[in-house]
């Protein structure tokens, strides 16, 4: 995040900082292989969006020695996201504390505003921003590849936010190199009411029987990134040959958004989609006819960083 701006000589007891969590959308997703211990190699481009949950952070008190006392307020209206110790943004302070020696009462505040289970990284980026948040509180130091290696211990996706912008993953997703960052361009996210487990989805693609014909490789790929979104854009995303076929739903909301966009595809492991259009493309007749089924919408540009801190107060 390369953000360190907190006041020196100030004791960090009863402070709080806000943090905007975003989503990712994947502009590529091709899957490798499927490793021994179950895990699959990936080759994917992953792009944060302006589409963000709001993570609030309390340290109420420090207790070096002690162990952590966390509590975890969630908003997330009717969507289902868990409010205890399974909650992503609560392991990640349970593993920062354990991690690092620190202890202390942490309160942990979430609004909800990307759906969860939908390919889109909400979960992640919360952990994210908590590891973050948890730095800066305890004045730990740590650079951001630490909050990386500690956030691969939470899940593939979550070292990509504390950088964010655009990343080209390897291996599980956690080996992360920055590409050129993207520019004129809008997502139209849509999600429609279902949920699909990622762990799911992997485990029942069949490797060497995908029916997606797409075969272009990373090194074609990434020099398209500069014309993005051309209609000729060569990526893909494999995890579709499993969830298309399961879903009609989803296959006539992609052929929908194709008819429409340049670039349609499901973002991550699903279920939700986006449509990426040059910016100033009029999309509002779109946003309406799925809004109007009961679909979650939302119209997003580009962000080039990960997790931020939006604002500190501090009672004194
Ligand atoms: P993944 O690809 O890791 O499954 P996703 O992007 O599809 O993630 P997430 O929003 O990360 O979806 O949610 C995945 C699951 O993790 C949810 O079904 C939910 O039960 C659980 N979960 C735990 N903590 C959170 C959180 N802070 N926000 C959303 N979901 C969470």
């Amino acid at each position: 995040m390369g953000e360190q701006g907190y006041e020196k000589g100030r004791r960090p007891v009863g402070r709080t900082v806000v943090l905007e969590a975003p989503a990712k959308v994947n502009l590529h997703l091709e899957v490798l292989k499927r490793r021994h211990d179950g895990y699959h190699e990936i080759e994917t481009i992953l792009q944060t969006v302006e589409l963000c949950d709001r993570v609030e952070v309390t340290l109420k008190e420090r207790r070096p020695g002690g162990s952590p006392d966390i509590s975890l307020q969630v908003v997330s209206g009717s969507w289902r996201v868990p409010h205890d110790a399974t909650n992503l943004c609560w392991r990640a302070a349970s593993l920062f504390c354990r991690e690092t020696g620190v202890s202390g009462a942490l309160n942990l505040q979430l609004v909800k505003k990307v759906p969860p289970a939908a390919g889109l990284g909400g979960g992640s980026s919360d952990a994210a921003a908590v590891l973050a948040a948890c730095n800066r509180l305890f004045e730990t130091g740590l650079d951001d590849q630490a909050l990386e290696n500690m956030g691969a211990k939470l899940g593939a996706d979550v070292p990509f936010f504390i950088r964010g912008g655009t990343a080209l993953g390897r291996g599980t997703g956690t080996s992360l190199t920055p590409l050129p960052l993207l520019r004129t361009c809008q997502f139209l996210i849509v999600k429609p009411d279902m949920e699909l487990k990622t762990a799911e989805v992997y485990a029942n693609l069949k490797m060497g029987l995908t029916v997606n014909s797409a075969k272009a490789n990373i090194q074609v790929i990434k020099p398209q990134l500069a014309r993005f979104p051309q209609r000729t854009w060569p990526g893909f995303n494999r995890l579709e040959d499993v969830v298309l076929p399961w879903s009609p739903d989803l296959k006539r909301l992609i052929m929908r958004l194709r008819e429409e966009a340049p670039i349609a595809m499901m973002s991550g492991s699903g279920s939700a989609v986006f449509a990426a259009f040059p910016v100033g493309r009029d999309v509002s007749g779109l946003t309406r006819e799925f809004t109007e089924t009961g679909y979650f919408v939302e119209l997003a540009g580009p962000r080039a960083r990960g997790v931020r801190f939006r604002d500190e107060e501090s009672p004194g």
